[in-house]
């Protein structure tokens, strides 16, 4: 299995998952850099992976059926409504299987309420969960579907391979640097991010274990973050989902 990294519209990745010469697309924001993908290696595309209705997660889908004909189009069922193109409603969960490889679908509240994550062989498609650094922001649910959400995500071991929806890491590594100064492993990436930047790579996938070290979302249990906002008198109580609450709201006031 190989994965592909599509960068899409101003700061989205659509992965290409391909086995052989078949491809599945997760998050076809738009529809002709995956096409050109597809044609260009000669691939048979027959499936797309929907981790959640935003548009600028499926709004590729209508001409990518339109140039491949049948495609099953996969999401969480309840988003058959705010994704029509749907073929194929799943639940969490569900294990279902595309281009010969074993899919595992997960619902992770938290974004949106119905937002999934797909596990294929230690590899996860976030969309917008979890960031580079960061994490997605709360638009339907609570800080504690989040908290949960990502508890999901650590539960698939450290080595897994965390395909995000938007290329926001070096923004978010300089927030993580100020909520989390004395994190040396933070700068660190911070530097390695930038190089890659500069040179237009992508910074996905990124390894689980290195968002536990860098990641403020993913180290709600760290001392030295929580006496950070203890000194900012930003928390009610220290335990995991107010520590999260108190860190997502400092993020939406960081640029
Ligand atoms: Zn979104
Ligand atoms: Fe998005």
């Amino acid at each position: 299995m190989e994965i592909v990294v599509i960068p899409c519209l101003y700061d989205n990745y659509s992965y290409l998952v391909v086995h052989g010469k078949k491809a599945a697309v997760v998050d076809p924001s738009e529809a002709w850099p995956v096409m050109k993908v597809v044609d260009d290696r000669g691939l048979k595309l027959s499936a797309v992976l929907c981790t959640h209705h935003h548009h600028d997660h499926i709004g590729g889908l209508p001409d990518l059926l339109d140039e491949y004909g049948t495609l099953e189009v996969y999401g969480f069922f309840q988003d058959r409504k705010r994704i029509p193109l749907m073929t194929r409603p799943l639940r969490d969960n569900e294990r279902f299987s595309v281009c010969g490889l074993d899919v595992d679908v997960f619902h992770t509240p938290g974004h949106t309420s119905t937002h999934v994550v797909f596990h294929i062989e230690g590899h996860l498609f976030v969309g917008d969960t979890l960031f580079g650094g960061g994490c997605g922001r709360l638009f339907e649910g609570t800080a504690e579907q989040m908290v949960h959400s990502l508890d999901r995500i650590l539960s698939c071991g450290k080595q897994s391979r965390i395909y995000f929806g938007h290329e926001y890491t070096e923004l978010n590594l300089r927030f993580a640097s100020q909520v989390d100064p004395s994190n040396p492993a933070i700068s660190e990436r911070a530097a390695r991010v930038g190089e890659m930047r500069r040179k237009d790579m992508p910074s996905a996938p990124s390894l689980l274990e290195e968002e536990l070290a860098t990641n403020p979302f993913l180290r709600i249990e760290d001392s030295s973050i929580i006496d950070q906002l203890e000194k900012e008198q930003r928390l009610q109580s220290t335990d995991r989902v107010a520590v999260f609450a108190a860190l997502r709201e400092q993020r939406n006031h960081f640029s």
